[in-house]
């Protein structure tokens, strides 16, 4: 049984950057159980409707512009699932939630950058599931609801996001401050209502969590969480794996997720 993982992605320098976020997603592996197959549901994969990659081999997508080279450098050349990808639309389809198959996507730096740092060998397959930005967090607890059954079948899905993501506050010189204070409540706030499985009002975060819209002008770095929080299953609780903050805004939070 693989439990749903949501993990923050933070800067694309946290691959090459000592943080702390940077030190707890290189570490992750050694305290999971290694799983077949990975499906990646990324910050970075946005679309109208549900999509699923299906490469045989995949390729590493630099999707962002003025970093050191050595980042451009980066490749993470883990096999494609297609089988896993037909098997992930069949349970969308069920759920309602139809989903197109592309076999030519690669991996966006949402999914490579913690899985470069977590499973450095690139030998598990690895699929992503794309997000809809214009879709709410409940539409994404129920996609991740959809896939709850891979968990028995030993293939771990993962968010990836960040779980405060506000870029224009990003000062590049500050990058070990501690979190400004509205960062910290909101962060707060979300710890506790998702260790406490406080599902309606997660949902419900935009007008409940305190400083909401400040982390997340626009969300689509927290949706990839509701996704790992449904495929958990009804019920499920957050444990929380880690938290730092990158740059005094952008916090690393991850959880594991269990019914
Ligand atoms: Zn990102």
């Amino acid at each position: 049984m693989q439990a749903p993982l949501f993990l923050s992605h933070g800067s694309p320098m946290t691959v090459l950057a000592d943080t702390p976020g940077h030190r707890f997603l290189a570490g992750l592996s050694a305290t999971i159980p290694r799983p077949a197959a990975i499906v990646m549901a990324s910050a970075h994969w946005c679309t109208a409707a549900p999509a699923l990659s299906a490469p045989e081999r995949n390729d590493t997508i630099h999707d962002f512009y003025g970093f050191p080279e050595a980042l451009y450098a980066c490749r993470y050349p883990a096999p494609g699932a297609p089988a896993l990808a037909a098997r992930a639309a069949e349970l969308l389809g069920t759920a309602g939630l139809a989903a197109a198959i592309d076999p030519a996507r690669g991996l966006d730096h949402g999914a490579w950058v913690p899985l470069l740092l977590a499973w450095p060998e690139a030998d598990i397959p690895v699929i992503q599931l794309a997000i809809q930005p214009r879709r709410d967090p409940a539409y994404h607890l129920a996609l991740g609801r959809a896939l709850a059954p891979l968990a028995a079948e030993d293939v771990l899905l993962i968010g990836s996001g960040s779980f405060t993501h506000n870029l224009g506050r990003i000062r590049r010189d500050a990058v070990g401050a501690p979190d400004a204070p509205d960062v910290a409540a909101f962060a707060d706030w979300m710890d506790a209502a998702l260790e406490a499985g406080r599902t309606e009002e997660l949902l419900a975060y935009r007008t409940r969590a305190p400083y909401a819209a400040e982390q997340h002008p626009t969300d689509e770095h927290l949706l990839p969480l509701y996704v790992a929080l449904g495929a958990a299953g009804v019920g499920a609780k957050g444990k929380l794996l880690h938290r730092s903050a990158d740059y005094g805004v952008l916090r690393m939070d991850a959880f594991a997720f269990h019914a």
